[in-house]
């Protein structure tokens, strides 16, 4: 069962901590303060027993089976399907198209929507901050067809400048893919506003939710996209599955992605016929457990609440940035208005990685390095930042051995 924050209540911290085991070990002689929500987060019992369950109880193929293992794991897999309609707030759940993660979701939607849509002198609009699995694929797709990639700017402060991607849009703009929080710098985009004034251009619009998940709720019908995606390890859930959620008359329309069993109606040598979304997408042997995993994931955020995970990490973001100013020589990258639970930083007298190996000798887990958003580094000019990135059993106590170490380290650096 997961801890129910109620409003008005304290925020169970404590609870929550004791349904992720993985949080009592030791690391280098230290408890661990892991503070890497953002490349991945840890698993709470719950989403442990529901996977091991599928294995104990009602494990085979899917769909094509008429035993009873089979009939038992394709309705786990199915109302996980429809679980995770509801945790995105999807009318149907013939939207939810399972996939590996936010990178095979965006290659999916950038594949099929770029071949459906994108001819010689179209745009795909992206911005300065998005992670190269939200460039990659559209590069990929519009190269080869004559189209162009461009990027709109960020900001000093690392938000999108809405009068430049105002700007930037035409008449060409075919696609528009943004990311609706940044990974490298926390930075929330207004995605609502953001489609409003794609779609004013006839422009398709898809989102990069990877890092939204975790922290907001989200209801891909109202933001009004075309395509959402989102990854479960970073929500909880196990990793190697993830979610891409796509208006169903679009996917009625754009063609397969992957060929092969289940996402077919009729095979013959000289014409073969799909299935309907979203088998027509999930072509050969899924994912069986992990849909389970997530969908106990879904229910686990949804038991605290989203909007009390989302109160209690911005305690913990906000202090850490009032902690981290103090520090001398320390520079944070991201100063958005709107900032999910991610702090980015540079240090003058200490490299991001040897940084990082200090603290992890400390038992202080952070991210450094480029966080897969080169662009957006270039933009600050900076090769690499340490990042701490907070989730729901983080705690200020954590922060203020994040603090203790980078002390220690200038203790070690600093000439
Ligand atoms: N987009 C963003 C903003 C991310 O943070 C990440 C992962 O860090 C991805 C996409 C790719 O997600 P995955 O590696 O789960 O496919």
């Amino acid at each position: 069962m997961s801890p129910s924050a109620t409003p008005g209540s304290a925020y169970p911290v404590d609870r929550i901590r004791e349904d992720f085991p993985i949080l009592r070990e030791e690391v280098r002689g230290h408890r661990i303060a892991y503070l890497d929500n953002a490349a991945s987060s840890q698993k709470p019992l719950s989403v442990l027993d529901a996977v091991e369950d599928v294995y104990h109880h009602g494990y085979a193929n899917i769909h094509r089976g008429v035993h009873v293992l089979a009939e038992r794991a394709t309705a786990h897999y199915e109302r996980s399907r429809r679980r995770m309609a509801a945790f995105i707030g999807s009318g149907s759940a013939d939207e939810v198209i399972f996939v590996r993660g936010t990178t095979e979701g965006l290659n999916l939607a950038a594949s099929c929507l770029g071949r459906h849509v994108l001819r010689e002198g179209d745009e795909v609009l992206l911005t300065e901050m998005e992670h190269h699995s939200n460039i990659v694929p559209w590069q990929m797709v519009a190269g080869p067809v004559g189209a162009r990639v461009l990027a709109a700017p960020v900001t000093d402060a690392g938000e999108l400048d809405l009068d430049a991607f105002a700007a930037l849009l035409s008449d060409r703009t075919r696609i528009v893919s943004v990311v609706h929080i940044s990974n490298a710098l926390g930075t929330v985009n207004p995605v609502r506003k953001i489609v409003r004034m794609a779609k004013e251009r006839g422009a398709y619009v898809v989102v990069d939710g990877a890092q939204a998940a975790p922290h907001h709720p989200i209801r891909v019908r109202e933001l009004g996209c075309d395509f959402y995606a989102l990854s479960g390890h970073k929500m909880y859930g196990p990793s190697g599955i993830g979610v891409l959620w796509g208006r169903r008359e679009l996917l009625e329309a754009i063609p397969p992605w992957q060929g092969g069993g289940e996402m077919i109606e009729r095979v013959r040598f000289d014409r073969t016929t799909y299935a309907p979304p979203p088998a027509k997408f999930e072509a050969g042997t899924p994912n069986i457990a992990g849909p389970v995993g997530l969908a106990a994931a879904a229910d686990y955020l949804e038991g605290v609440g989203l909007e009390a995970v989302a109160a209690h990490e911005r305690t913990v973001r906000e202090y850490a940035e009032e902690r981290l100013g103090d520090v001398p020589g320390l520079r944070i990258l991201g100063a958005a208005d709107e900032k999910a639970a991610v702090v980015s930083f540079v240090l003058e007298d200490a490299h991001p990685h040897d940084l990082g190996t200090v603290l992890d000798h400390a038992g202080v887990a952070v991210r450094t390095g480029h966080h897969c958003a080169q662009p957006l580094m270039d933009r600050f000019q900076v090769p690499a930042t340490v990042r701490a990135s907070f989730g729901l059993y983080n705690t200020t106590a954590e922060v203020d051995r994040l603090v203790a170490g980078i002390e220690a380290a200038l203790e070690i650096f600093r000439p």
